[in-house]
Formats: structure tokens, sequence, C-alpha cells
């Protein structure tokens, strides 16, 4: 990966943005694609827009989701202990044991507590932890220390940052899915750089905001773009580790290219040009299943307005919503590449309109 761009993968995995607090991972996006973009537009919700060719009747959509799961604080005890709701799916064995960074007025660490092993009753041994259950402890002994920094409603993350693995995978907390948003900054780049976009066609790549929260921040942004077509990113749980079924779920390899879904939530001309871009660009991918709606701001698009002609392109990821997230940074360019390959293909008058071929 070229070093400015992984510079960036970094500081937008890196940046702390739980739902509606994505301020941070926004600065990042808007300082690199103001490197490259005719436009850059934050709209009232927090989506930030970095458009090419703005003033183009054929609009194309990239939406790449900018916020992660955290926590946010809720009570604050009178011995300054912090209690915490969910931002987004956890699985409840995963906080236990982590520290974690508090957004207050200060970044402010703390540790996630529970009650040793040894003090454990034999049928809490056996029972799994809930998150009402737990604490965070930042080694204040009152709540009057507490609220010297931190205040009902700051949010919380884990202390986990990107780090390379062996060969070309990487960990972070929080690829889901700040990796998305890097990948439409990247296909808006590569459009720029290396051409072929037609000037009758405008691409708009957002990183939206609060799709952990039920995908709302695609919606704002598709009503406010009114395009015609456009491609949601979002990581893609890898079925390639133990325990889980190729044949329950198909099979999604790490490392072995993006994923581009077929399935009612995706338009079939849109899947057509997808491939017809990966075969002119030699960009390998995996075909993945999906029977109805998603979970991706692809659902949220495709319902916008009367009707957008949608795909939906993922990387496959181990671990997903656990802070040690893991995927190919391969995979993540060739994600890049094929989305801009699609722009490549739309023109200012294809027509998405479901048709048998004649
Ligand atoms: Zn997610």
């Amino acid at each position: 990966m070229r070093p400015e761009s992984l510079e960036f993968f970094k500081a937008i995995v890196n940046a702390p943005s739980p739902s509606g607090y994505e301020e941070p991972a926004a600065e990042v996006y808007r300082d690199y694609c103001g490197g490259f973009a005719d436009k850059i537009h934050t709209d009232v919700h927090g989506n930030v827009w970095a458009i090419a060719n703005p003033d183009a009747s054929m609009k194309i959509m990239l939406a790449g989701h900018m916020d992660e799961i955290g926590f946010i604080i809720h009570y604050i005890s009178d011995d300054g202990l912090l209690y915490f709701s969910g931002i987004g799916g956890h699985d409840s064995v995963i906080p236990v044991g982590q520290r974690v960074w508090i957004h207050g007025t200060e970044r402010v660490a703390g540790v996630i507590g529970r009650k040793a092993i040894h003090l454990l009753e034999d049928e809490e041994r056996k029972k799994k932890p809930e998150l009402k259950d737990l604490w965070i402890d930042i080694g204040a002994a009152s709540r009057a220390e507490v609220e010297a920094v931190i205040s009902l409603g700051d949010v919380v993350t884990f202390q986990y940052e990107f780090q390379m693995l062996m060969g070309d995978r990487a960990t972070a907390r929080g690829f889901d899915n700040k990796m998305g948003s890097f990948i439409v900054a990247e296909a808006l780049r590569l459009l720029k750089t290396d051409g072929g976009l037609d000037p009758g066609v405008g691409v708009y790549a957002v990183a939206t905001v609060q799709e952990e929260i039920g995908l709302r921040g695609a919606r704002t942004a598709s009503f406010g773009i009114a395009p015609q077509t456009g491609l949601a990113v979002d990581v893609n749980h890898a079925i390639d580790y133990p325990s889980v079924s190729k044949t329950r779920y198909g099979q999604l390899d790490v490392g072995k290219g993006p994923s581009v879904m077929r399935g009612a939530n995706t338009n079939h001309t849109v899947f057509r040009l997808i491939k017809d871009g990966a075969a002119e660009e030699n960009i390998p991918y995996q075909v993945d299943v999906a029977p109805g709606g998603t979970g991706t701001d692809g659902n949220a698009m495709q319902l916008n307005r009367e009707g957008m002609a949608v795909g939906i392109l993922g990387v496959p990821l181990r671990y997903m919503h656990t802070p040690c997230e893991v995927l190919s940074i391969t995979d993540v360019e060739d994600c890049a590449r094929l989305m801009a390959a699609y722009c490549r293909q739309v023109k200012p008058d294809t027509d998405f309109t479901p048709r048998l071929p004649r």
C-alpha cells in the first residue's frame, strides 16, 4: 500500500468514532480527501461527502460508514465507578478485563472490572457476564473526581490501535467500518489520479454516520444526494476459520479479494457492471449471497426516494465487533480498485431498470 494511503488508513481507524460521536474520524476524512476531491460537504447529520464532478446529472454514491461500536457512560456512582451502555452490537464476554479510553474533556484511561475468579460463586462461573454487570474503574475515589473530567453521555472505546500482523494481515478495533471510509476515499482518489471517469458522471464518496445503530446516516445522505446508483462497502464475515460453516453461510476467505453481493439488496445491472470492471482491470473478487435486505448502508440506500440501483462490496474480516478484527490490506486495496472500476463502467445514460436480457 502507498505510504500516504497507509498513514490515512491508520489515522482513520485509530480515531475514536462511536456512533453519534464521529467528529474525530470525519476530521481525518476531510483532511485526506481535501487533497483530491473537487468539493467536500458535511451535512447536518455529520456525513462527509467528497465529490468528483459535482455538476454531473448522473450521480454515483459510494458509502463507507465511519462510526464504530463503543460504549456510553450513563451513571457515575458515589464511589467513582462508571456504568455504561453498549453502542452497537457487543458480545458481552469481550469487554471483561479490557483497558479503555473514556473520551471526556480529556482522554482518560480506565479498565473494565469484574469480580476475580476466586470470588465467583459456582453458578456465576458458568454464566456469561452481561454489560449491565460491568463497570469502568478509572482510579477515582469519588464521583466528584470523575466529574472533573467525565460527564454523562461521554463515549468509550477499547485501547486497541492498528497493528500489522504477518504478511499483509492487519488487526485493529474499528476496521468495521473505518475501513469502508478509507475505501471510498481511495476509490475517489484513484478516479482523480488514474482517470477513466466519464465527465458526465459525478461520484460522491460518503463517510456515513450512525450505521451501527440503524443505517441512519446513509438514509439522510442518500436523500440529500439523490443518486441513481450507489455502492456500499462494509466488512463481511470471513467464513474461513474453525467453527464457522461454509454449508450454512457460504465461503469467504481473507486474502482472496473483496466480496460482491448478489441477491435482492443489489441491482442486477450494477452486479454485472462490477463484474465487467473487475474483468477489465484484473481485480479478484468473491461472490457473496444475501437472500434479503442486508444490515449494511446498502439497505437504506436501495430504499431511497423512488429507489437506487445498489451494489454491495465487502472485505472479508475475522472476529467482527471485537477489538482485534483481522483483515488483509491487499483485499482492502483491491476493494478500492473495484469501486473505482465500477464508477468507470457507469455512463450518463446507463439504464439500471431491471429487465430480462434481449
Ligand atoms: Zn458493524
